[in-house]
């Protein structure tokens, strides 16, 4: 029982030698701006899009300066208008329903499953009352729904999706990549996530129109034929006049540090994914824990784990939280009754107006989370997964 655990679950992997070495030529050349090119100079971040572009099968990337950013301007690009009502996951992040608020637009939140996904059949429901015409899907800790259902739906209701892959960069569903589903892919390359240059973001589309918008919001000024993954110039015509400058690039030296690690992206996944399985395995069959189904068709990112205490009382929750901190295993509480650090679920959003969501408190009223940082090994995942057992079942 005095089993302790010692390693930090906020400390991710330091950046790549080769990261580093791109970005010190960077600094030492000093063009950061992304327009700023030497003549037959690509640049860091038209070839980061490019690689994005072409590690997930999309025609068009653009790099910009973070997630949050990234799905802003994916629905301005859509065309969103103030007051207009936007589906989103009821469990995600603060910055998914802020992207919303930031047009003026409204967040509709829909139900989330026990299985952490998003409710198709509330969905539908929340489409036909609502009227609303736009989804901001949130892959919230990397947990994919049924994505040829929910496709369905919303095609049929012509709702177009716009992916928040923040959590799935890497990921697939029946092999498709996660943020090819839809209209639009959003991503953040924001230290917690899959690629870390501190702050950034990425989108990919297939559309040309929509590409051509958002890149013209990111602030192209008329610089936008020096990008690589966009579409041809004639997507552009017509468009100058009309899209406003929402200043926002990525700058060469993020793009810098993500190209290397994108192209580490495939085999950080598989060490996420050992470090998840050696979690799930310590917890399989604990009394009182209820472990998150994962699909056969859900190619996920194991970056983080999730489980649920269904049957425990808030005080018993805070009781084993406290219990597993006093032995090094940092725990987040989706039911804790105040935000605490990142976590926060959407009842606490008043500024967005929430209506109450039964199904969705009674699963983040016993919903636990932590964070599987690279840096830990398989045996430390055992051991945290032996403490939490421990003291889950001792409580
Ligand atoms: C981090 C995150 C974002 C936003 O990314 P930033 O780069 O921090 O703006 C969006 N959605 C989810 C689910 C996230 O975790």
């Amino acid at each position: 029982m005095s089993d302790r655990f010692t390693g930090s679950f906020t400390q991710q992997e330091p950046i790549p030698e080769d990261a580093i070495d791109a970005a010190v030529a960077v600094l030492r050349h000093g063009r950061l701006h992304r327009y700023n090119l030497a003549p037959g100079e690509t640049g860091e971040v038209a070839l980061l899009e490019q690689e994005f572009a072409r590690f997930t099968g999309a025609r068009y990337c653009l790099a910009v300066a973070s997630g949050g950013y990234a799905l802003a301007t994916a629905l301005r690009a859509l065309g969103v208008v103030p007051g207009q009502p936007v589906l989103t996951n009821a469990f995600t992040l603060a910055p998914v329903p802020g992207a919303i608020a930031s047009l003026g637009a409204r967040p509709v939140f829909v139900e989330t499953t026990a299985d952490l996904v998003i409710d198709l059949g509330h969905l539908a429901r929340r489409i036909a009352e609502t009227g609303a015409r736009v989804l901001t899907l949130s892959h919230m800790r990397g947990h994919i729904c049924d994505m040829a259902a929910l496709m369905a739906i919303c095609d049929a209701a012509g709702v177009t999706v716009i992916e928040d892959c923040a959590h799935t960069m890497g990921a697939a569903w029946n092999g498709t990549p996660s943020g090819r589903h839809g209209a639009m892919g959003c991503y953040s390359t924001q230290t917690y996530k899959h690629l870390n240059s501190g702050e950034g973001g990425l989108i990919l589309s297939d559309d040309p129109t929509l590409m051509a918008r958002a890149i013209l919001l990111s602030g192209s000024y008329m610089m936008y034929d020096r990008h690589r993954a966009a579409p041809p110039p004639e997507a552009f015509e017509g468009l100058v006049a009309e899209v406003p400058n929402v200043s926002g690039r990525m700058d060469a030296l993020r793009a810098a540090i993500l190209r290397p690690q994108l192209a580490r992206l495939p085999d950080r996944v598989a060490r996420w994914n050992r470090l998840y399985r050696a979690v799930e395995a310590g917890l399989a069959g604990a009394p009182g824990i209820a472990l998150i189904d994962r699909p056969e068709a859900e190619g996920f990112v194991g970056s983080s784990f999730q489980f649920r205490l269904p049957d425990f009382r808030p005080d018993r929750i805070a009781d084993f939280i406290r219990r597993c901190a006093a032995r090094g295993v940092d725990l987040k509480w989706f039911g804790a009754p105040a935000p605490a650090g990142f976590t926060s679920r959407y009842a606490h959003w008043a500024w967005a107006a929430p209506e109450p969501l039964p199904q969705t408190d009674q699963v983040l009223a016993g919903l636990i989370d932590l964070r599987l940082p690279l840096t830990f090994t398989p045996d430390d995942c055992a051991r945290i997964a032996r403490i939490i057992r421990e003291e889950a079942t001792a409580g």
